[in-house]
Order: C-alpha cells, then sequence, then structure tokens
C-alpha cells in the first residue's frame, strides 16, 4: 500500500516496533461484520462474535447485502466492528432510565442504529446529520430500523447550543481524516496530508464546543474518530478536559481485546483487533450550562385520528398519534412533549413513527409502519415471498398474490416485513418507495443468507 510519507514517519513514532505489523495488516482483507437488530429477530447465526458488542458477527467474506432482503428489512446492519465499541460506553456510563441521547454526526446510521437498539425504546434519540444530501440515507436506515423513539434531523452543532441541557448523552463521531479506513477507502489515502489532519483537528473542537451546552450537568460526551494521530484524539481530549472542564472516565475493557490506550482513550489497531483503526473516549461533563425549558404545546393534530391505527398497532395506548398534511404518525407518549418542543428549535426531518396516509375514506399504510416495531402485523394478511418475488418487489416491479384476499398484504421475506402492497386480485400495487429501490438486476448467486 502506497503510504503518505508523512503518514509513515507519524505513525512509526506511535507504534514503534508494531509499525511492521500495522502495515502488514493493512495489505489484508478488510473483516466484515454486521450488528443484528435484536428486536427485529432473536435468532442468532453461527458466526464469530464482535467481543465488545452484544449483537455484532464477523461473516467470513462480504456478500451482496443488496440481494438479501433482511438487509432491506432492517434485521441487521452492516457496521465496521471496532465502531461497535461505543456500546461499552453507553452500557458502562449511562445509568437513566429514560435517556436523552443525541447522535451528533450520524450518517449514514451505523452508531445511530446502534444506539436505538441499546435504548431498546426507552428515551429518545436523536439523530443528526449537517450535511443535506446524507441525511436521506440517514433517515432511510433509521426507517429500516424501526425504533419508534427516533426523531431525524438536519442541523448545524452549533443550533444545539439552544437546547441547554437537553441531553444525557452526546456522541460526536466526528469528520475527521479517515487514516482508519485506509484499507476500506483508498480515497481518504489520497485525502491525507498533516495539514488536513490539523484543519479535522480543529473542526472536532469547534464541533464539541458547539454541542456542549446541550449536555446535562453530568451528562457523557462520547468522542469517537477513524484515526490513530494524537491531535484529533489524545490531544483534543486533553483540550476537552483542560479547556471545558470534562472529566475523562475509563471503560473496563478485556485484554483479549487488544485495545491501545495512553491513557486519554482508547484506539483500535487493524493489527490488534479485527476491525478497522478507531479511536473512543467517554468523558462526563462538571458544570452546567443551565437547562432548557421544555414548550408546552402539544404535537398539532389537524383531523381525528382513525380508529383502525388501534388494531394496526401493538400497544396503541402507549404512542401519541398525530396528523399533519392527510398523514398520521405515532410518537412514545412519554417523549411526545420534548418532541414538539424540538420542533421549534430544530430542523426536523422525521420524528416517530409514519404510519399512513389519510385518501378518500381510506388509509393507506407506509412502508415505515411495516418495518416498525409498532406494527401489530395480525392485523393484515401476510405473503411471505420467495427469494426472487422478494427481490422484485424491493425493485418495485409487479407482484402478484393470487392466494391472498384482496386488500392490504404485509409483504415478508422469511418472516420480515418489507412493506405493503395493495392486493387487487389479478395484480397487485407495489407500494415500496421509489427512492429506495434496487437498481441492482435479481442475482440469486450473490445471495448468502445470514442464517444459514
Ligand atoms: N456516525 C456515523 C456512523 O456511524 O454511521 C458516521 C459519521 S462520519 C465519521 C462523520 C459525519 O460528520 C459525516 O456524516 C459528515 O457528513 C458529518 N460532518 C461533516 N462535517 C461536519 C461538521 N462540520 N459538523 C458536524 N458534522 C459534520
Amino acid at each position: 500500500m502506497d503510504l503518505p510519507e508523512q503518514f509513515t514517519e507519524r505513525t512509526k513514532s506511535l507504534l514503534g516496533d508494531e509499525y511492521a505489523s500495522f502495515e502488514n495488516a493493512l495489505t489484508t482483507d478488510a473483516p466484515v461484520s454486521i450488528r443484528l437488530n435484536e428486536a427485529k429477530s432473536q435468532r442468532m447465526p453461527l458466526l464469530e462474535r464482535v467481543p465488545w458488542a452484544s449483537s455484532g458477527f464477523y461473516l467470513s467474506s462480504r456478500p451482496s447485502f443488496t440481494m438479501d432482503p433482511c438487509f432491506h428489512a432492517g434485521a441487521y446492519y452492516v457496521q465496521e466492528a471496532s465502531s461497535m465499541f461505543l456500546e461499552q460506553a453507553f452500557r458502562q456510563h449511562l445509568h437513566v432510565d429514560q435517556p436523552y441521547v443525541l447522535d451528533l454526526c450520524a450518517a449514514p446510521g451505523g452508531k445511530s442504529t446502534h444506539l436505538a437498539s441499546l435504548l431498546s425504546g426507552r428515551g429518545l434519540l436523536v439523530s443528526n446529520e449537517v450535511i443535506r444530501a446524507r441525511v436521506k440515507i440517514l433517515a432511510e436506515n433509521m426507517t429500516k430500523w424501526g425504533s419508534p423513539n427516533v426523531v431525524v434531523t438536519n442541523n448545524d452543532p452549533s443550533d444545539f447550543a439552544r437546547l441547554r441541557g437537553f441531553f444525557d448523552m452526546v456522541v460526536v463521531d466526528a469528520p475527521c481524516s479517515g487514516e482508519g479506513m485506509f484499507r476500506k477507502d483508498a480515497a481518504s489515502i489520497e485525502e491525507w496530508s498533516v495539514e488536513n489532519v490539523k484543519l479535522c483537528s480543529e473542526r472536532q473542537r469547534r464541533i464539541v464546543a458547539d454541542v456542549y451546552p446541550s449536555l446535562k450537568e453530568g451528562g457523557l460526551l462520547v468522542y469517537s474518530t477513524c484515526t490513530y494521530n494524537r491531535e484529533e484524539d489524545e490531544e483534543n481530549v486533553r483540550w476537552m478536559i483542560h479547556e471545558m472542564g470534562a472529566e475523562l472516565l475509563p471503560l473496563d475493557i478485556s485484554t483479549e481485546w487488544n485495545i491501545a490506550s495512553e491513557g486519554f482513550g482508547y484506539h483500535f489497531f487493524p493489527h490488534r483487533t479485527k476491525g478497522e483503526g478507531f479511536f473512543l473516549a467517554v468523558l462526563r461533563k462538571g458544570d452546567s450550562s443551565g437547562s432548557y425549558k421544555m414548550k408546552t404545546k402539544q404535537t398539532a393534530s389537524s383531523s381525528k385520528i382513525p380508529a383502525l391505527f388501534n388494531d394496526w398497532l401493538n400497544s396503541a395506548s402507549d404512542f401519541q398519534l398525530f396528523s399533519r398534511n392527510d398523514s398520521f404518525y405515532a410518537l412514545p407518549k412519554g417523549i411526545a412533549l420534548s418532541v414538539a418542543s424540538l420542533e421549534s428549535e430544530l430542523q426536523i426531518v422525521q420524528a416517530g413513527v409514519t404510519l399512513g396516509k389519510a385518501k378518500g375514506k381510506d388509509v393507506l399504510p407506509d412502508t415505515a409502519l411495516a418495518l416498525s416495531s409498532l406494527l401489530r402485523s395480525e392485523a393484515f394478511e401476510k405473503a411471505d415471498l420467495s427469494w426472487k418475488e422478494a427481490i422484485d418487489f424491493l425493485r418495485r416491479e409487479q407482484v402478484f398474490f393470487p392466494n391472498s384476499a384482496k386488500g392490504w398484504v404485509l409483504v415478508c421475506f422469511d418472516g420480515h416485513p418489507l412493506g405493503f402492497a395493495k392486493n387487487l386480485g389479478t395484480r397487485a400495487n407495489n407500494t415500496y418507495p421509489q427512492e429506495w429501490r434496487i437498481r441492482m438486476e435479481a442475482d440469486e448467486s450473490r445471495y448468502e443468507p445470514i442464517w444459514k
């Protein structure tokens, strides 16, 4: 691998004798790993586990995930193993009953889907991405993951300063120089320079300083990058301690995990652990920046909520249902007021679960409902499709349900809902979202089920 000379020099001075094995590891294939969505399936695959993440597994090769309908159903997320270490910060230090968590730099959604699983329906997750073009994929991935207590926003870190003391945990998975991605992404090698490391480090400090007021007194800041250098990692953590008065928290880690630490956070190196380069530190906020006063306004509801949702939803009484422009949504009651407050402070892209849309006297169920843990699947006629039929459905092609009654059909693959179709008898309307449609031709030889 043709590494920038200055990167080699700097990393040699960090790693000493280990440098040769580090460089050698970069010439091997990057491990492939997934994280299961236990809210959708408790079936465990017969695969090697990622030791620091309860639902993380390594695959022995990289299949075509596009060809696996379970991937589109949100049954698992493809995530680099080292990044799953976030789970240790959450489990070891977040001891709040209904935590409010912000994932500030969230697209495409690896850490947000993980946080949603760890929250398991408790509290609130605000999943934010500042770059507009990247919010779409974040919203899609969060919808597929199916947790109802998630709000996706499109804001600059500085916008969160308004929400003084709002969050129990803020995750800053910062934009960085990408050193840890060299093996997977050749472009990150091209873009690397000492100047860029410096620029990234300065930007990271700005981002953390901007969002810090939104953290509660005693709240947790999780700071991570996919780099090895001290400027973006240890020196930034020191700066957070000295300039912002944050307290560094230790993580209890097994020596078998081979994680490196100089005392200011935890480093994953590809020659030591099965994963890519990654750095993570957990800090606790000391003093308070004041506390946010919730607005008392309820989420606006312009029309009556159809009674059929009592049938379509699991424990509908735990959710506040509301409508906007003919569409219906659900949010857990416990966070509805907080979300209404957020609406006046942030650019909200989606909040809770989109249930459906009124059309005349009918309600068209939304794909987000099919993918959500809120769905009471018994309310619908179900069709479990073959692999080819499922891919056709996901390609938004014609599908047929000769054995189903007319009306709404919950389209499933291997028991996992994918979306809805309206069965008209001789043909059916495929309502899979146009913008999510698979464009790749069906190729069963490239399909490798996770659960063999
Ligand atoms: N957390 C994501 C995950 O696990 O899938 C990966 C996040 S990536 C390391 C960093 C993110 O920060 C990118 O989505 C990028 O668009 C965003 N970003 C770029 N510039 C930013 C800025 N100035 N402030 C906040 N976020 C920024």
